[in-house]
């Protein structure tokens, strides 16, 4: 790419200005969840039979929570570690997670394949395109679920309502929305980090008298079609979609072909990068050779955070900024020649020129020029989720689609015949909530359940003053428990990472106890707090996001408030975090945990 020639001192005055118009008192608060009286928000779709059975009363080995990515890979771990009597528990209909239920039109995976789908050289499967399809992805993951033989004994369209563990006889109470008490030796939490539905607490919500639903509980009985069918029963519909994230993107293009008049309702604009999707290589594909997977998530999130300069495999939008630095850096003898003054200028100008180009592309394909101007993402690459679509702002140029920007404002009020925007009234008869998911809430709250451990003390109780974990999967009073994708452990753009090498280290850990002849495993307070003390020294990376970025989930919508708090950190690099606790299982003595019988 050319390089652009840009004024970096007028720029950040932009982004700024356009933060500080975003900026809200309300923060996270202006969101409220699908339950009570807007639990209908939730139900599923996408189920073709309510289950009816005899709630269970019986004894399991391990219980996981969450039927998707993590579940799966926990699964899939266990075994491996000769643990057969696991149920995974889900209140959707079937494996899948996040998959299961977002299934709006277009829905796709905007990470790579190769490093997104798990277990591909396990399972023998090769994605067909490199960036996959909802479709392929739902049906895969369903795969891994009959090949690690974890449908056996599963329970869908089931809600834990409670765990409780037991002191006298060393298991947890697993109690459910159907009446179950399930005692599970071991439980493993992956609920999803994208779980919990939000809905925007709008002035009049309740008054709308069309339809409404939220993206992750596609409605096609209303909308007829499916995730590739034309949806039909849009022909005669006026359909307004509130959000413009990376859902929205997904499903606009779909949405602007099939109804009678789309509007984009935008508040901030995505950047939408080019996808530049295609078929696998078959002749790459046999090229692979033993460990290529495994080879290849390292590398993205070596490239992505610079511990690596050599190939970059992937070579995609998401390794893009680091790409390019890592060449400059490279031509001038590597990183450790390069201050960190100088190497933060570098990388803000390579993200200058690289949002310049989104903003270009945005010119170049949008024909009204009000519209284009209104699309254009003025923040750094980061501060919101980057998105990759090539028929997004193409849908623009269609007679029946109408962009309402909010000017960073968003939505007034519902009427019972539409939505408000500056005053003027918006007709519509769907209104589609694409207002994203919880990022913020506290866990347990984003669980849905209480956890309660040694002496009667929740889990949320323990935490009200901060996290308190050891590798941010296990907290002392709390034996035999484990949680995925916590805080106080780490974070990559490629969630399948996270779940995986979190997996393996539970399922090891699962696995060593049992070996040893123990069946109580326990996080001594020692080791909970060295792993505090450990992440409280670690550098303070959150505050340029709340102050610099524009208010979205990455930065807690701009504020400084509780959540601000020093133990949530999560350790920065997942590379780091990720050998730490390799190294941790090498040494082989299962060190800070205690086991009993
Ligand atoms: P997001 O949280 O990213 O987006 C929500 C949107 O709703 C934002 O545009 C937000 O505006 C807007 N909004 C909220 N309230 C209002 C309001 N009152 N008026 C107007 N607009 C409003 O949710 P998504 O569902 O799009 O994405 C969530 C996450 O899901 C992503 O970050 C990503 O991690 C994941 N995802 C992954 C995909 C993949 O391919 N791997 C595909 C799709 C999603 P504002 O920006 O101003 O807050």
């Amino acid at each position: 790419m050319a390089e652009t020639q840009i004024d970096v001192l007028a720029l950040r005055k932009k982004y700024q200005q356009e933060r500080d118009k975003r900026i809200r008192s309300d923060g996270s608060e202006q969101y409220q969840f699908a339950s009570g009286d807007w639990a209908g928000f939730s139900s599923d779709p996408f189920i073709d039979k309510p289950l009816q059975r005899e709630p269970l009363n019986d004894f399991i080995e391990v219980a996981v929570i969450g039927g998707g990515l993590g579940g799966l890979l926990l699964g899939a771990r266990l075994k491996e570690q000769g643990v057969d009597d696991i149920r995974v528990i889900d209140e959707s209909g079937d494996f899948g997670g996040t998959w299961y239920w977002n299934r709006f039109p277009g829905a796709m995976c905007d990470i790579e394949s190769y490093i997104y789908m798990p277990l591909l050289e396990e399972m023998g499967y090769m994605p067909s395109e490199k960036y996959a399809s909802g479709d392929e992805i739902l049906a895969y993951f369903q795969r891994i679920a009959k090949h690690y033989s974890l449908y056996n004994n599963a329970c869908f369209q089931t809600s834990v309502t409670e765990l409780t563990w037991s002191d006298a006889d060393n298991y947890w109470l697993v109690k459910t929305n159907r009446g179950d008490c399930i005692r599970a030796r071991y439980v493993c939490m992956s609920n999803g980090i994208l779980n919990r539905a939000k809905l925007p607490s709008l002035p009049g919500l309740e008054t709308f008298k069309g339809k409404m639903f939220h993206t992750s509980r596609w409605d096609y009985d209303y909308t007829g079609g499916s995730t590739k069918a034309p949806m039909t029963g849009l022909n005669n519909k006026r359909v307004a979609i509130i959000g413009t994230g990376a859902t929205a993107i997904q499903c606009v293009p779909a949405l602007a072909k099939d109804a009678e008049h789309l509007y984009v309702v935008q508040r901030t604009p995505s950047a939408v990068d080019v996808r530049d999707n295609g078929p696998t290589d078959p002749d790459w594909a046999k090229s692979l050779s033993s460990g290529w997977q495994q080879q290849r998530v390292f590398n993205f999130d070596a490239i992505v955070t610079m511990i690596e300069n050599g190939t970059d495999m992937v070579a995609d939008g998401w390794t893009e900024i680091s790409r390019r630095a890592l060449e400059i850096i490279n031509a001038q003898g590597g990183i450790q020649n390069v201050p960190p003054e100088e190497l933060a200028k570098l990388l803000e100008k390579i993200d200058m020129d690289v949002m310049e180009a989104v903003r270009s592309r945005v010119d170049d394909t949008v024909k009204d020029t009000e519209t284009a101007a209104a699309l254009k993402p003025w923040y750094r690459r980061n501060c919101k989720r980057p998105c990759f679509h090539d028929e997004y702002l193409p849908a623009f140029n269609r007679d029946n689609v109408t962009l309402v920007d909010t000017d960073g404002q968003g939505v007034e009020r519902i009427t019972e015949t539409g939505l408000v925007v500056g005053g003027q009234e918006i007709e519509a008869d769907c209104i589609i909530l694409a207002t994203g998911f919880d990022f913020i809430g506290d866990y347990p709250e984003r669980a849905g359940y209480e956890i309660i451990g040694r002496q009667g003390k929740a889990l949320g109780d323990k935490w009200s003053d901060g996290y308190r974990t050891l590798h941010g999967m296990q907290s002392n009073g709390f034996p035999n428990c484990f949680i995925l994708a916590n805080k106080q452990a780490t974070f990559s753009y490629n969630y399948t990472y996270l779940a995986e090498q979190q997996a393996t280290h539970i399922a090891h850990i699962i696995g060593e106890t049992r070996r040893k002849g123990y069946s109580v495993v326990e996080v001594t307070p020692q080791a909970e707090q060295e792993w505090v003390d450990y992440v409280l020294a670690l550098p303070d990376t959150s505050s340029d996001l709340i102050d610099q970025c524009t208010p979205g989930i990455y930065n807690m919508e701009g504020t400084s408030g509780d959540n601000r708090n020093a133990q949530d950190r999560p350790i920065p690099v997942a590379i780091q975090f990720f050998s730490i606790l390799n190294e941790w299982r090498i040494k082989g003595d299962l060190q800070g945990l205690w086991l009993g019988k």
